[in-house]
């Protein structure tokens, strides 16, 4: 058995590293138009195109703020799009140090049998999709599995499902210059403790890299982007630190050190709550062989969407929010975050059962 070798090995290894360094982390801008659609109406703004094309030029283009990511993730409009003054989004990223990623998922179905439990859809025509993001200047990709927590979830059905389907996703990305983000989120949907989300996200990224590890994937040209160890939507929170350290925990158990960065989601955790929990695993002084940030979508969004509201006037405010949050991230990829920056929206709790991305 021997990992992917070909045309892509150096690049993918040094892109993977690239957004894998300290003190930056993703952006994920990648929601399709239908998660977006409902973005937009919580701010009474119409899901057309030319909304969603100026959110993204809002952040994109907020002054100092590309300074503290190493990617973006992209929804397939998007890649194609330009700021208003005719400039790709693409080269915008480019031009900011920030690489272009693409979401290549196509959303999940359920498995037959089970209780609402799902796979994901999307790798008859990924090789050729592929190509395509990477001649329009993708360099990343990523692909969401979603499990849940049940009395008898994640169930060993889902777990196998999942985890081929993300190693079958992450070796037709490599063969194709994209780095894979093998992304299995664990949905914080319960009332289960953190002990229980643990063993969950132990058994889960176990057979992720077996499956990674079966398919030849090259882990050192691979992220991962995990959920956070945490009690479940419908328990009582626990302190930063105590996330903290049963995630590590669980990562040392689990995630090769060949792999560069383990870029955390969200999962409908509150801003504030997500860079505090970051912050709170990157101050532990363990072992830990990678880089740990941030792939975050609603936990970078949630103010400044609501800042802006749509409205041309106020984007100055809204980017002035996001720059905000992206230099907490930044600074919580560090262990060095010290408090301070959230006003209401970036306390309001960000989750919405059973999410759909
Ligand atoms: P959240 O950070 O909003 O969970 O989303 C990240 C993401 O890209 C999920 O696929």
């Amino acid at each position: 058995m021997s990992a992917y070798s070909g045309k892509y090995t150096d690049e993918l290894i040094a892109t993977a590293a690239y957004i894998a360094t300290p003190g930056k982390g993703i952006l994920a801008a990648d929601e399709s138009t239908g998660t977006i659609g409902k973005r937009l109406a919580s701010i009474h703004v119409e899901n057309v195109e030319a909304n969603r094309r100026a959110l993204r030029e809002l952040l994109f283009t907020t002054p100092s703020a590309l300074q503290y990511l190493s990617g973006v993730i992209l929804f397939e409009e998007t890649l194609y799009q330009t700021t208003a003054g005719g400039k790709p989004f693409v080269d915008v990223l480019n031009a900011g140090g920030v690489i272009p990623g693409i979401k290549v998922d196509k959303g999940t179905v359920t498995l037959a049998g089970t209780n609402g439990e799902t796979t994901t859809q999307g790798l008859d025509d990924l090789a050729k999709r592929c190509k395509k993001y990477y001649q329009a200047g993708a360099r990343f990709a990523k692909w969401r599995a979603v499990l849940k927590i049940g009395p008898t979830e994640p169930s060993q059905l889902s777990i196998n499902e999942n985890a081929n389907g993300l190693a079958r996703y992450a070796i037709i990305c490599q063969e194709n210059g994209l780095v894979p983000i093998v992304e299995p989120e664990i949905l914080v949907d319960g009332s289960h403790d953190i002990g229980k989300c643990a063993d969950a996200t132990e058994r889960v990224l176990s057979a992720v890299y077996k499956a990674l590890n079966d398919h030849h994937v090259l882990l050192e040209g691979s992220l991962l982007k995990p959920n956070m160890v945490t009690p479940g939507s419908d328990s009582v929170k626990v302190p930063p630190r105590v996330v903290a350290d049963h995630t590590v925990r669980v990562m040392q158990r689990t995630v090769p050190a060949a792999v560069p960065g383990i870029m955390f989601l969200s999962g409908g955790q509150s801003e504030v709550e997500a860079t505090l929990n970051l912050n709170a695993m990157n101050e532990l002084k363990e072992k830990k062989p990678w880089t740990l940030s941030f792939s975050f979508g609603r936990a970078l969004q949630q103010s400044t969407l609501k800042a802006w509201g749509g409205k041309t006037a106020n984007v100055g405010a809204a980017q002035k929010a996001f720059l905000t949050r992206a230099k907490a991230n930044s600074e919580a990829t560090l262990g060095i975050f010290k408090g301070g920056a959230g006003d209401a929206a970036s306390v309001q709790s960000l989750h919405v059962k059973d999410y759909k991305y």
